[in-house]
């Protein structure tokens, strides 16, 4: 059970001291206190936890300071939708709004190379009024003699270069909590110039030690992937173990899964299912149409797949695109091959505008028919 307070509560006064005394005198019952410090107000929620079932929301509501109670079942209680569930759907981060009802699209190199390319990148960003990127400083890779990012020595330029363009969230891979750290130390170094969103990489969805580190993260949020060999459920109770530490600005991220079916793509698409996380949670969903295709093959049609994974997900109601481009792909240092040139970003943007128009239709279509009996 969730109990929302009034916004701003005080903690000092009578009807808060007195809910507090109630919930301790409660049996088999464990209670946890979660504040959400905004710009305009800081909202409290307490969870509680064990032996619900028999307590009565009613008496809960009878609290003054209790704004509303909600009952959770079982999965997902913080990030899940449940029954009556009108907890918000989206966060905002530096500058940013990160909901299920909208979209950002995340360009960038999936590494970090030269200070060249990513002023590059990031200037094309800027001239087509993008304010968010994805670099990689941190690359897990599957050979150990790959290039595996240029780690904490890239992130001062990095920063200051998103500051001179505008760039305000950077989606960068953390593979240890130890990053976390210095990215926070690099941002410190350079006056803070940009924000930062946690990426937490398929080989890490169930690496629990760095999601319960990375959950106990003020700062910053997080684009947790899905895990590509588990199953959908094991990954939203990944993402579930952030929240459950505290840090609830997650976004929930299709990449595809690995099997042999999805040949000849690197992964088997899985966007069909950018719905069914926004039926199960209140997470905005992120597609990423490169490393789930892991090519830039084209159809007769003259589309690359990319551009039509992108167009399904997005088609679908996909929140945000996480997507590899290079000034210079022949020279990128990982998966040069599977990224987008920079004269195919307006063309790229475009095409997503037009699947998004297409989703807003279809919303509005589903509206008209809603209520309507077909029996
Ligand atoms: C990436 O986005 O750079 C990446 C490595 O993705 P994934 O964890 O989905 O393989
Ligand atoms: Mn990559």
């Amino acid at each position: 059970m969730i109990l929302i307070l009034q916004a701003d509560v005080d903690k000092a006064g009578e009807d808060y001291q007195q809910l507090i005394a109630f919930i301790a005198h409660l049996g088999n019952i464990q209670s946890r206190i979660h504040e959400e410090r905004g710009t305009q107000q800081v909202l409290t929620e307490i969870y509680l936890v064990g032996d619900t079932a028999a307590l009565s929301a009613e008496e809960m509501q009878s609290f003054t300071c209790v704004e509303r109670v909600v009952r959770v079942s079982e999965e997902y209680r913080i990030l899940g939708r449940h029954h009556d569930d009108q907890r918000p759907t989206f966060f905002d981060y530096n500058g940013v709004r990160f909901g299920q009802d909208n979209l950002n699209i995340f360009a960038g190199l999936c590494a970090v190379d030269t200070p060249t390319h990513v002023e590059a990148m990031m200037r094309a960003l800027q001239q087509h009024g993008q304010a968010c990127t994805r670099l990689g400083a941190y690359k897990p890779r599957t050979n150990p003699y790959s290039f595996q990012g240029h780690g904490k020595r890239c992130l001062p330029y990095v920063f200051e270069l998103a500051g001179k363009y505008d760039i305000n969230v950077i989606a960068m891979e953390v593979t240890h909590d130890n990053h976390v750290r210095e990215i926070h130390e690099a941002l410190d170094q350079t006056g803070h110039p940009t924000g930062v969103m946690l990426q937490i990489g398929t080989r890490n969805t169930q690496n629990f030690e760095l999601l319960k580190a990375i959950g106990r993260e003020p700062e910053f949020p997080v684009l947790l992937k899905r895990g590509f060999g588990i199953t959908l459920e094991e990954s939203l109770n990944a993402a579930e173990y952030l929240a459950s530490e505290g840090n609830r600005r997650v976004v929930f991220g299709l990449r595809g899964m690995k099997t042999n079916m999805g040949d000849p793509h690197r992964n088997f698409i899985d966007f069909a299912h950018v719905p069914v996380v926004h039926r199960l949670t209140r997470m905005p969903v992120c597609i990423d149409p490169s490393h789930s295709v892991g090519s830039r093959e084209a159809t007769h049609d003259g589309i690359m797949d990319v551009f039509h994974v992108t167009a399904q997900g997005v088609i679908a109601g996909a929140n945000m695109v996480l997507v590899d481009f290079h000034p210079n792909p022949g020279k990128a240092l990982v998966d040069g091959p599977q990224a987008l040139h920079m004269d195919e970003l307006g063309y790229f943007f475009e095409d997503i505008g037009i699947a998004r128009a297409a989703y807003e239709k279809r919303v509005a279509l589903a509206g008209r028919f809603a209520g309507m009996d077909y029996s």
